[in-house]
């Protein structure tokens, strides 16, 4: 693989400044296969294995850049700096952070909303998911403050709802009625507050929205509010 130097690429990895990491490196912080690499100069190999084969402090190198996260997002963090509120990269490690390139959210959760969350620094997978072209549906939990009325399933596949303040209708959605206040909304677009407002289209109103799954991917049971776990390729393949 790509050869780059060590300090960069732990400065990169946010784990401080170059005269940190040549502290860190000169101090045998730093082991490749178990053995000190004190040299911060030198140069190190970018092979996919090197976060198996490479600790800091005795704790395995974090993901190369090219990763990818699915987050259990929780109520009332927000994805964007221009809201007020703690943000989701707060869920994170706080060298997570200080990554170069930085991580991102893939699309937005509003501040109210749970669920899955996919952040990555792969600006090309971000595209690969987001492109209208992709068509990665998405699916929410809606629980609702009034009774369904009972035609908000073809009103929705319709493909002629329009939103308030917008000039284009939005593409069928499909809806799946669980209870008279709760049903599955899977839409192939995402326009800001999509689906809370597409319930006030129709005279309703989202208590709750929660969202469980992203193209083909589901968010794990056993992932709990507010955790996260790395993607496996087999993550991003289910996505597609
Ligand atoms: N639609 C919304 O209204 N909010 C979200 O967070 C996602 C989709």
């Amino acid at each position: 693989g790509k050869a780059v130097r060590l300090d960069k690429l732990l400065a990169n990895l946010g784990y401080g400044s170059r005269r940190e990491i040549q502290g860190l490196a000169r101090a045998g912080a730093v082991l490749l296969d178990g053995e000190p690499v004190r040299d911060a100069a030198g140069r190190i190999a970018l092979d996919p294995d090197l976060s198996a084969r490479m600790t800091i402090d005795d704790e395995p190198l974090d993901p190369l850049p090219g990763v990818a996260l699915l987050l259990h997002k929780p109520l009332g963090v927000t994805c964007s700096h221009k809201e007020t509120g703690p943000l989701v990269y707060g869920l994170l490690p706080e060298r997570w952070r200080h990554r170069d390139p930085a991580l991102s959210t893939v699309g937005r959760l509003d501040k109210e909303t749970s669920g899955l969350l996919l952040l990555t620094d792969d600006g090309a997978l971000l595209h690969r998911i987001i492109s209208p072209k992709a068509h990665v549906a998405k699916r929410y939990q809606v629980t609702l403050e009034r009774p369904l009325a009972g035609d908000e399933e073809r009103v929705f596949a319709s493909g002629t709802l329009m939103l308030e303040g917008e000039e284009k209708p939005l593409l069928p959605a499909v809806l799946e009625v669980h209870h008279a206040t709760h049903a599955a909304l899977t839409l192939s677009e995402g326009r800001y507050h999509q689906v809370r407002r597409m319930f006030a289209a129709i005279g309703n109103h989202v208590a709750a929205l929660h969202r469980d799954k992203i193209g083909g991917l589901e968010l794990p049971q056993d992932l709990e509010a507010g955790r996260y776990r790395i993607m496996e390729e087999a993550d991003i393949a289910g996505l597609f």
